[in-house]
């Protein structure tokens, strides 16, 4: 079914409510709403109310745990309107792309039934990016899911005709707008402020209403995209302020033409680095910007810990009386890569240090304690999962012709994250478009059926259990001298789907431990089994033997510098080797600095290398950074240069930023190096730094 008459559609939600996911689901209107609630039968039980139009639905789920294949508590203090949502916007370009998407049953699903389906696992609310003009000259679109406005209301309409609410989030822009990116629309480049302001406010004006006149439940607009670096071309607050002011107004008066309560939200990324938020929210004060909500990306590989995004936005709310929440989130289930176009978050792009487990129950887990973080603001009204549909276009088996199939389907329907033509725009895209970067943290998997994390969003409200499971055992890559048995640690922490954790005895197989040992230096794969949830489970760990580290005074212990150079591009004197004991990592010294003034300086060492594959790394500590400081160690060979970027968060608090895959092309001179650029007042200590040849 595609579209139809809403008391049909109340019907048939009725009846899927019914028959699927388990739950039990009521259909009421708006006058017995409340009625109901009071009077069900079950006083525990979590509902959610859905308005469209004159139409309200509520979806009521038991109040007992479901039986399911992965462990969710309920979180009992969820308000019945807390925004559980997904960003679907590549969906269209899938659906043309021949992708199909099925229920939990195997059925199929038209449109207009994935929308339902969507709803009925729990999701509330569809937030949807909406670009300007994604288009080249000859009319060729740039992809991404092809978000123009005509595909944005066709998606907003699907959503609202399920009885959920929709975000449009507004990138003004005519592509991709993120932290690294905020390109001003084509039609309003070289507009000065007032110009651009204007235009701003028109196509605001415009799309709102056309969206709102064409049945899109709009129940939030987010004024730009991940702006922490910009919006819209500008980069200096008094410009983006013009921007943001212009586009509240214009949903404001939009909204009140219109009798449809709107809300606000401004959106930013970084919330881990330390000062940001506050910046940005004292800045939209200082100039009276009318918002409601500071929205925040949080992807837990990129954007510190849940403590902190909780601090931070709370911080923003109690200060300025707003809400808050988590407007983009996701996690991979699996490491393959489903398309043959690679995916953002690979095991070849990130190594192996996750705080979640890589499964179905590591993202139920990511979105569970999302929730929980956003909840704990006090001000928190919802969380939204990214692009959990993007999948495969066709699965990719590893064939090249299979790929170049793929590639012609992503430049035909604009399912890849961007297509060649959109080069001209985005350099980024001329050099590396291609296909889904997300297929490994969808909810559905590479073929469309859905898989059970997608119902996390209903286990929210009434929990599932699930047979105790281990979901992840951690052991520590083991770094020690060759020629004897490598002391391996004899417990593996090992975590269970419940939540829980223990350090469980490991028994490490004999053979492998005495091939290390009489092997010589290399890295050597040790396995290992140990007892948990009453199975005998698999682990290895790997053992790096003979760690020459060819890095001279390592440890920075040698006051009087000769083994690094230091270089001083601004700050008086603000870095030195010293001893001082409150501030090492291990030994008597570390590299040690503060200013008074803004720092800018490079510490580097020469070192002679052979032909192989190194690891660098090493520990930094410190604080008052700033909102965007620079702070990453290097090693460049020649033109090739690797990079890791690190930050600071407090005293004797060590991030250790660490390159696990140099190679080294024939014996050569490289230079190792640390790069700080800094605020005055900023202070901090590196320590313990280590160069490894890692394939002997
Ligand atoms: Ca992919």
């Amino acid at each position: 079914m595609r579209k139809g008459s809403s008391s049909i559609l109340a019907a048939f939600l009725t009846l899927s409510l019914l028959t699927g996911c388990g739950s039990a689901a009521q259909s009421s209107t708006a006058a017995d709403t409340e009625a109901q609630s009071s009077s069900a039968a079950d006083p525990e039980a979590q509902s959610t109310v859905v308005q469209d139009g004159s139409e309200t639905r509520e979806f009521t789920w038991p109040a007992e745990p479901a039986e399911s294949t992965i462990y969710v508590e309920k979180i009992a203090d969820m308000p019945e309107d807390f925004i559980t949502g997904v960003d679907v916007s590549s969906y269209l370009s899938e659906i043309n792309s021949g992708v199909t998407f099925y229920d939990y049953e195997g059925n199929a699903l038209s449109p207009q039934d994935f929308f339902v389906f969507l709803h009925r696992c729990g999701i509330n609310y569809i937030r949807l990016r909406l670009w300007v003009d994604p288009y080249d000259e000859a009319k060729n679109a740039y992809g991404g899911g092809n978000c123009d406005l005509q595909n944005v209301t066709e998606m907003g309409k699907l959503a609202s005709d399920a009885g959920m609410q929709v975000l449009i989030d507004f990138h003004y822009s005519d592509f991709w707008a993120d932290p690294s990116k905020q390109y001003a629309p084509k039609a309003w480049a070289g507009m000065d402020i007032d110009t651009k302001a204007q235009a701003l406010s028109d196509y605001t004006t415009e799309s709102l209403k056309a969206l709102l006149d064409d049945g899109v439940n709009v129940g939030m607009v987010q004024l730009g995209n991940e702006t922490t670096g910009g919006m819209a071309g500008e980069s200096s607050w008094p410009k983006m302020l013009r921007l943001f002011d212009a586009g509240s107004k214009a949903v404001r008066q939009v909204a009140e033409d219109k009798g449809q309560d709107i809300l606000i939200a401004v959106h930013f990324a970084n919330p881990e680095r330390a000062g940001k938020y506050k910046n940005f929210a004292y800045q939209l004060a200082s100039k009276h910007i009318d918002y409601d909500v500071f929205a925040s990306s949080y992807y837990p590989y990129w954007h510190g810990s849940l403590e902190n995004l909780t601090g931070v936005l709370k911080e923003v709310a109690d200060t300025y009386d707003k809400k808050v929440m988590v407007a983009e989130t996701s996690y991979m289930y699996t490491w393959e890569d489903g398309d043959g176009s690679g995916n953002t978050e690979s095991k070849e792009t990130v190594g192996s240090d996750w705080d979640y487990a890589v499964s179905q129950q590591g993202q139920a887990d990511v979105i569970s304690k999302v929730t929980r973080a956003v909840l704990d603001t006090g001000a928190g009204i919802g969380i939204f999962y990214w692009e959990p549909a993007w999948i495969p276009v066709q699965v990719w088996n590893g064939e090249e012709s299979v790929y170049k199939e793929n590639q012609k389907i992503w430049e035909t329907y604009g399912s890849g994250w961007a297509s060649s033509f959109s080069g001209d725009y985005d350099a980024d895209a001329a050099m590396y478009y291609g296909g889904s970067a997300v297929d490994n943290q969808a909810l559905f998997d590479f073929e469309g059926h859905p898989l059970e994390s997608l119902r996390t969003f209903e286990y929210l409200r009434r929990g599932a259990n699930a047979p105790l499971a281990v979901t992840r055992a951690v052991v520590e890559d083991f770094l020690g001298p060759a020629g004897e048995i490598p002391a391996l640690p004899e417990t593996v922490s090992v975590e269970f789907n419940n939540g829980t954790a223990e350090d469980v005895p490991v028994t490490w197989k004999e053979e492998d431990l005495l091939a290390a040992a009489e092997g010589g230096a290399g890295t050597y794969t040790i396995n290992g089994t140990y007892e948990a949830a009453g199975q005998m489970l698999d682990i290895s760990c790997q053992a790096i033997l003979n760690t020459k580290n060819y890095l001279a005074d390592p440890g920075f212990e040698d006051t009087s510098t000769a083994s690094w150079t230091i270089t001083v591009n601004s700050g008086n004197d603000p870095v030195a080797i010293e001893n001082d004991l409150n501030n090492v990592r291990s030994g008597n010294g570390c590299l040690k600095f503060w200013a008074e003034q803004e720092q800018d300086f490079e510490v580097t060492q020469v070192v002679h290398l052979e032909e192989g594959t190194y690891r660098l790394g090493g520990y930094l500590e410190g604080g008052d950074a700033g909102e965007s400081p620079e702070f990453y160690i290097y090693l460049r060979q020649g033109d090739q240069i690797w990079r890791q970027d690190t930050f600071v968060t407090k005293w004797q608090v060590w991030e250790n930023p660490e390159i696990t895959d140099i190679s080294v092309a024939g014996e050569c001179d490289v230079t190792v190096g640390i790069v700080v650029k800094v605020p005055g007042k900023a202070w901090g200590a590196f320590d313990d730094f280590y160069l490894y040849r890692i394939d002997e």
